[in-house]
């Protein structure tokens, strides 16, 4: 994954101050090959990258992240802007004309219903027009998917072949039908072609759309360019749509087609069923063209909770042998303060080795929750001096915390074998090598 490779690059620029164009570029190569890798188009990639060098170059590192999730972020939240951008809702407060267009098999007929569906919740009164005149069943099917939402459909005949006089003749119909937004689903091919173009442009002409959206499948990869592209110089498309999101889509089309039409992306369609159309999120699917998961967010908790002096403190404490389960406790609040780190650590460039030392049963809540119990139970000077918790304090310090007796001794060898390793410099001295982040 991009946060493996990375951790090898960003190793590197810990420590420097400033980011630099000279400690940036390895970071830059591994993007650029991540966003290949989600199919982003590859002049879109390369302009992008030399816009967030110049942003991310003199960057002061901040001293809570390290300088290589910095990077990360600084690309996260480009992309977020890019994708983002200008978004704008529809606009149908004239004649409240949609057209959809875009390739076969796009999502076109389906999405028509979706937005439908999704006007009509917000008190619109939509109307579906069937102008796919070259597959006969692609009018029965705008029929279905009217039915399914309680939409009337304009059905044309399905010996017409002049879209622009089913158009006319659908807008007569429209004004005996008391509709608001009229929704236009056209053919598609399976690539551009001229005279799918001369049509799409005679209809376009004709209807004066207030909304022209280029309806496109995720998946779409390395032709998303010229899809778009094509589009836009034949009709003007006013947004994207962009469909099949639920699939494993790499997302990279989505900044293709958004850095080359600059039309902002406005529905996300994640599934078959009609109601599932969404509004765009920038910010998950720089996400996903990152192929990170959450981690930036995780970044950004783990800086913003833990408190440095605090872990240096504790840190320093186990250095110098001075260990007790009030240091144990504050140990315990940090990692609980950062909920489910296990999963995150994983996640972040240069935590992975330390993640495999810490057993999964460290970051169970409920477990985290009894062993607090436990040393809540224990007096002052148990806390600070546990070699004096003999059998006889162990069953009243269970009674006290309500866990077994075995639970207690249990934690009691924990501590124990933690104060042995922290005795030992050559162990302690790898664990704080580990915590290499920390300054
Ligand atoms: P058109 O040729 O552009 O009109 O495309 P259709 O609306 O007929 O859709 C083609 C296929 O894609 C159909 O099987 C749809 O159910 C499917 N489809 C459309 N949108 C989505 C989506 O967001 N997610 C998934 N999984 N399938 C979709
Ligand atoms: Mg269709």
């Amino acid at each position: 994954s991009l946060s493996d490779s990375l951790d090898k690059t960003f190793r590197n620029l810990r420590g420097v101050g400033k980011i630099s164009e000279k400690n940036i570029t390895d970071a830059l190569r591994e993007i650029r090959v991540a966003l290949l890798e989600a199919d982003v188009e590859y002049l879109v990639a390369k302009e992008f990258i030399a816009h967030v060098k110049e942003k991310a170059v003199g960057a002061e590192v901040l001293k809570s992240i390290k300088p290589g999730e910095q990077i990360v972020k600084i690309f996260h939240d480009e992309l977020a802007e890019l994708l983002g951008g200008d978004q704008v809702p529809l606009q149908l407060d004239g004649s409240g004309r949609i057209l959809l267009c875009g390739l076969n098999g796009a999502g076109k007929t389906t999405t028509a219903g979706k937005l439908a569906m999704r006007l009509k919740r917000e008190g619109k009164k939509p109307l579906l027009i069937a102008c796919d005149l070259y597959r006969p069943a692609a009018i029965d099917q705008l029929a279905t998917v009217g039915k399914q939402v309680d939409v009337p459909v304009y059905t044309p005949d399905a010996s017409e072949t002049d879209v622009v006089k089913v158009a006319r003749e659908a807008l007569t119909w429209a004004e005996t039908q008391n509709g608001d937004v009229l929704i236009f689903d056209t053919a598609g091919r399976q690539e551009i072609d001229e005279r799918l173009v001369e049509e799409l442009k005679r209809l376009h002409a004709f209807l004066d759309p207030q909304e022209t959206l280029l309806v496109a499948d995720a998946a779409t990869g390395q032709g998303a360019v010229s899809v778009a592209k094509h589009f836009d110089e034949a009709v003007g498309i006013t947004g994207i749509i962009l469909t099949k999101l639920d699939g494993d889509a790499r997302g990279g089309a989505a900044l293709s087609m958004r850095s080359v039409t600059g039309k902002p992306i406005k529905y996300a369609g994640e599934g078959e069923k009609l109601d599932q159309l969404f509004e765009f999120h920038p910010d998950r699917m720089a996400d996903r063209i990152l192929g990170m998961g959450d981690v930036v967010g995780m970044v950004e908790q783990v800086a913003g909770r833990i408190d440095e002096k605090d872990a240096m403190k504790s840190m320093e404490r186990m250095a110098s042998g001075k260990f007790d389960f009030y240091d144990f406790l504050d140990q315990m609040k940090m990692i609980s303060k950062l909920g489910d780190m296990k999963g995150l650590m994983g996640l972040i460039p240069g935590f992975n080795k330390i993640k495999k030392q810490i057993p999964d049963a460290a970051f169970d809540p409920k477990r985290m929750k009894r062993t607090e119990a436990i040393v809540l139970s224990m007096t002052p000077d148990e806390r600070r001096r546990p070699e004096i918790i003999k059998p006889s304090r162990r069953k009243r310090i269970a009674a006290g915390s309500g866990v077994t007796i075995i639970e207690v001794n249990r934690l009691l060898k924990q501590f124990g074998d933690m104060r042995k390793m922290m005795k030992s410099p050559k162990k302690m001295q790898k664990m704080m090598g580990q915590m290499g982040g920390m300054p």
